[in-house]
């Protein structure tokens, strides 16, 4: 979404799916990008300089779950985290709303995705008066700070809202019930969620419209098609990695010496391994860890 734009999510078409005709039709395309989507958070882990925030929202049943399984799942456990939010615990409630959110942000490095996130304090929380609208209505330019904090710190922000429609959703809980291995995800409030969607729809579109900005977007997600909206997330992750540029950091320690003191490589062969960037010719490594300071993702 641009930033400053307002949605009318009435309007945006659930079953939208481009140009493709099928999920055979898009299998090439997702693979593409799930596998080189692993190669770039490799790449981020390695470089150790900057990180990704990913939050998904959506409502019951609208593939959140689905999304980090299919998409998400394919990055390296060893730099990526999954956060689910559910109702605050006691001692996160008795602590400022973003508190919680903060201590799971990415580490240099590292890719954080947040199942649900801080848009719940003004979603559930505002749909079902958990606190005043005098705390609430507060809350946008409280997150949109908040988010302003972690990109100047280096953590690009993706925020994809899974759009199903009432009728999808009520066939995704039906498919549960006729799964009993599904049949643990079905929870009273699921149902008692449905005579609320119209203020659920009021709240998405006001968190989508308040908080779109140019380093936090928010994307709208055509998600009644798993397979288009797991092409669609896997497409503007890996776009977004691809922008960053990110360089593999140089080695610490002196390659052309090891290889000749340990490996026996001649001269020779060293200069037709030599890096290809022209860097380093000297063999004079210089020494690179994850203490830097980040650059600035504006930068970038
Ligand atoms: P689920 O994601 O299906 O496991 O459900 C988690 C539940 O926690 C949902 O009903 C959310 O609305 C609820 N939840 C998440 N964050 C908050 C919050 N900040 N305040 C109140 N309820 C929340
Ligand atoms: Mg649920």
């Amino acid at each position: 979404m641009e930033p400053g734009s307002k949605v009318d999510l009435g309007e945006v078409d659930a079953g939208f799916t481009d140009k493709h005709e099928s999920h055979e039709h898009a299998l090439p395309e997702i693979e593409a990008d799930v596998a080189r989507l692993r190669e770039l958070q490799y790449l981020m882990y390695a470089e150790g300089k900057r990180s990704l925030l990913i939050c998904l929202q959506g409502r019951d049943a609208a593939g959140k779950d689905g999304t980090i399984n299919h998409v998400l799942g394919a990055m390296n456990p060893q730099g990526c985290t999954v956060t689910g939010f559910k109702v605050p615990s006691q001692e996160e409630a008795a602590h400022d709303f973003l508190w919680r959110y903060h201590k799971a942000a990415p580490a240099r490095g590292q890719v954080a995705i947040f199942n649900r996130s801080h848009y719940e304090d003004v979603l559930v929380v505002r749909v079902h008066d958990l606190v005043p609208k005098a705390v609430w209505s507060e809350r946008y330019d409280l997150i949109n700070d908040f988010e302003r904090l972690l990109y100047e710190s280096g953590t690009h922000i993706l925020k994809f809202y899974l759009h199903i429609d009432p009728e999808e959703q009520l066939d995704r809980f039906r498919a549960r019930i006729q799964d009993p291995a599904r049949h643990w995800k079905i929870s009273d409030g699921d149902y008692a969620e449905r005579p609320y969607w119209d203020a659920y729809s009021d709240a998405f579109e006001d968190a989508l419209s308040k908080c779109s900005t140019r380093h936090a977007p928010w994307y709208v997600i055509p998600a009644n098609h798993k397979w288009f909206r797991n092409l669609a997330i896997a497409r503007i992750v890996r776009e977004t990695l691809e922008s960053l540029d990110m360089r593999f950091p140089k080695p610490s320690v002196d390659i052309e010496e090891i290889k000749r003191k340990y490996h026996e490589i001649a001269d020779d062969d060293v200069n037709q391994a030599a890096p290809s960037n022209g860097e380093n010719k000297s063999g004079k490594a210089k020494a690179t860890n994850g203490s830097q300071q980040p650059s600035n993702p504006g930068s970038a």
